[in-house]
């Protein structure tokens, strides 16, 4: 049986070695990735469910890797985040995000500033530094706080006592807004979302699956229509993620939501992505 066992384990899954080669490899990777700019920032459009206007973007990072191509943050912001590396490059997303938002607003003459989201780790949360790097990257670009949105998962902020989430605060007291990111996928605790620090809602792309048809799944609306007016009393605004067509826009238009994102409106690409976006929709 030990032989048997043994043999098994040499032959079995070779892919499982590579894979783990691979995730060790990459993790060794990431400090030198960022020193030699191997790292980019996609924006996708953020809407405006009433009119249809382009109100700014969610930053989404990406690696391109010299070997293996383009890698999606989900296959390395885990190894970031159980090294640490997270710290360093989740300031410079939050850095070239910020200058973007700032590139855009010198570039609109009228109208409101584009609004930038970008996604805080649970680990930079917990970052002593958090809050001055903050500070340090709006007086950098002299981006308006009101402008910027950091995005923090449910998960994340499940169970954080008020030491925990005092950064937060002192971020939203800046007047930068606090998203609750994937809301709905953790185990919620409606009452919770009185005294967050947060101001906007993201509802995870899992609640509107059931409205790509007419009619749509009638509990499915009727959640979603109990959570916006939930949200809505307490004066948070709702954005819903995973807005794939036409049909579901007009769903979540029809029940209140305020902001969609997806890939009907458009998926995250270049900066000037937002640009024709942005005048298409003016003219
Ligand atoms: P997220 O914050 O929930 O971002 C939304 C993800 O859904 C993005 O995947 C986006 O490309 C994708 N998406 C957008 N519209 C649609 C749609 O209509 N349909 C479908 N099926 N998917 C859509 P992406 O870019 O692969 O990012 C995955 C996750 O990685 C993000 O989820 C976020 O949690 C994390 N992430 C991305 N950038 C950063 C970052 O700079 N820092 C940190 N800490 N996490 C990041
Ligand atoms: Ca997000
Ligand atoms: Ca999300
Ligand atoms: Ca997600």
């Amino acid at each position: 049986a030990k032989e048997r066992g043994g043999n098994r384990y040499e032959v079995a899954d070779p892919d499982a070695d590579a894979r783990a080669i691979t995730r060790h490899g990459l993790t060794n990777q990431l400090p030198s990735a960022l020193r030699h700019g191997e790292f980019f920032v996609e924006y996708q459009p953020l809407i405006g469910l009433e009119d249809g206007a382009v109100l700014g973007a969610e930053a989404l990072v990406r690696w391109l890797h010299p070997v293996h191509g383009v890698l999606g943050p989900d296959q390395f912001i885990p190894l970031a985040e159980s090294t640490g590396q997270i710290v360093p490059l989740g300031r410079w997303v939050l850095q070239q995000a910020a200058q973007q938002a700032r590139d855009w607003h010198d570039l609109q003459f009228t109208g409101p500033a584009p609004r930038i989201n970008v996604n805080l780790s649970p680990v930079q949360l917990s970052h002593p530094d958090l809050v001055a790097e903050v500070v340090a990257v709006l007086e950098e670009t002299r981006l308006q706080p009101s402008a910027l949105c950091l995005e923090v998962t449910e998960s994340a902020l499940i169970g954080a006592d008020e030491d925990a989430l005092k950064p937060l605060r002192r971020i939203a007291d800046l007047g930068v807004a606090i998203a609750l990111d994937d809301f709905g996928t953790g185990y919620s605790n409606l009452s919770s979302l009185r005294w967050l620090p947060v101001s906007v809602l993201k509802l995870d792309r899992s609640f509107t699956r059931g409205m790509r048809q007419h009619p749509a799944d009638p509990v499915e609306m009727k959640i979603v229509e109990g959570i916006v007016s939930l949200a809505h009393t307490l004066n948070l605004t709702v954005t819903v993620e995973g807005v794939e067509t036409r049909t579901q826009a007009e769903h979540l238009r029809a029940l209140g939501c305020d902001t969609a994102q997806g890939w009907y409106y458009g998926k995250a690409g270049p900066a000037d992505q937002l640009h024709t976006l942005t005048l298409a929709d003016a003219s």
